[in-house]
């Protein structure tokens, strides 16, 4: 059975018995990633949540299929109990037993942006592990902080280590009957957690500090790279490199066909610009406590700041999907407008 409250045996051995009888997969599943996402099962409460829904996953299509991975969305409660981030954890164990041609289950939070289409996932640099997510070891190990780590986004191996972690992880969740205790344990180790309940991340943080030697060297906390970042510190330095280059199309003007020495010149300009905002730009952006569909933010943001901050990340990476077929969104703030490009426009 799937069910989560069922352990799974042998599965490294049943899945490459699987592999054996699907020679078609063979050769190219250590690289194979199943990206994972979802959402709850009702309609959002605030009015533009399912807008900002729809347009979150268009984001992840948009990556996923620029990069050929594939991608499952998911709104169904797998269990009645485990709800909100809780949902994800029974869904990321029947993703790993319904794909065992991947090597790899990507979750990624319906919350979180990819802001850099190009970037590509460097799976060498996790070879020897089996679960990797955004943290610091001395947030985690020496501040014993709530945010050392977050759970937004994973990448977990498919294999039998990942469906005993799992099972570990969620022997805290909301379907346990020491759920209480849980969280009274959690909220003790880690001091700034938010809330009493017992949640994933600080489930996650809880066996790297308590079951270290169980769990701690197959966990990478990866932390060279957003592979999500938090959205405070990271939308206001979204530079649309690309509606500056339409304003400068704009003020060239006429000029590109009596000159175009100079329009090419411009490009030049545009190119070299481009390609310095490229090493800058952070993979992904997670709007964590902005609960777009609910619209039960943070109370120390407005919503204000995460309707124009998601604004901002969507149409930032739309404009790296958009070049291609020839429009801009020329302003970040501005979903509704697009320009068209110039056909001689560099696409780097
Ligand atoms: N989620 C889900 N089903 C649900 C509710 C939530 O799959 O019924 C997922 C959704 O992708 C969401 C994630 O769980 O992004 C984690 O919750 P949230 O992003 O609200 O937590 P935060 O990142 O703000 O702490
Ligand atoms: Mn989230």
């Amino acid at each position: 059975s799937y069910s989560i409250d069922r352990s799974i045996r042998n599965w490294d051995q049943k899945r490459k018995q699987w592999l054996k009888h699907h020679p078609n997969f063979a050769g190219s599943t250590d690289t194979r990633v199943l990206i994972v996402t979802g959402s709850q099962p009702g309609v959002c409460r605030h009015p533009s949540g399912d807008h900002l829904q729809l347009r979150l996953f268009k984001n992840k299509v948009d990556y996923a299929r620029i990069h050929g991975h594939e991608i499952f969305y998911n709104n169904a409660l797998l269990h009645p109990k485990m709800t909100g981030f809780w949902a994800k954890y029974p869904l990321v164990k029947s993703a790993m037993l319904a794909h065992p041609e991947a090597e790899w289950v990507w979750w990624v939070d319906s919350d979180a942006v990819f802001t850099d289409m190009e970037f590509k996932l460097p799976l060498e640099k996790y070879d020897n592990y089996n679960l990797v997510v955004h943290g610091w070891s001395h947030a985690v190990y020496d501040e014993k902080s709530w945010t050392g780590l977050n759970a937004g986004v994973f990448l977990i191996r498919n294999c039998q280590w990942s469906m005993e972690l799992v099972e570990a992880w969620t022997r805290m969740g909301p379907q346990s009957p020491d759920y209480q205790k849980w969280g009274k344990t959690q909220k003790s180790l880690l001091k700034d957690k938010l809330y009493p309940e017992s949640d994933d991340q600080a489930a996650l943080i809880y066996l790297l500090l308590k079951e270290n030697e169980r769990w701690g060297k197959k966990i990478y906390l990866e932390s060279e790279y957003n592979l999500e970042g938090y959205w405070l510190a990271l939308v206001d330095k979204l530079n649309n490199i690309t509606g500056r280059y339409m304003e400068i199309e704009q003020k060239v003007g006429d000029l590109r066909r009596r000159h175009a020495e100079k329009v090419s010149e411009y490009y030049g300009m545009v190119r070299e610009e481009y390609l310095k905002d490229v090493v800058r730009r952070p993979f992904v952006i997670h709007f964590t406590g902005c609960e777009p569909c609910t619209g039960d933010h943070n109370p120390t943001y407005t919503w204000e700041a995460c309707w124009n901050g998601m604004q901002k990340a969507l149409n930032f990476a739309d404009n790296q999907v958009l070049r291609r077929f020839g429009f801009v969104h020329p302003d970040l703030l501005d979903s509704s407008l697009v320009s068209p490009l110039p056909f001689d426009f560099p696409l780097v």
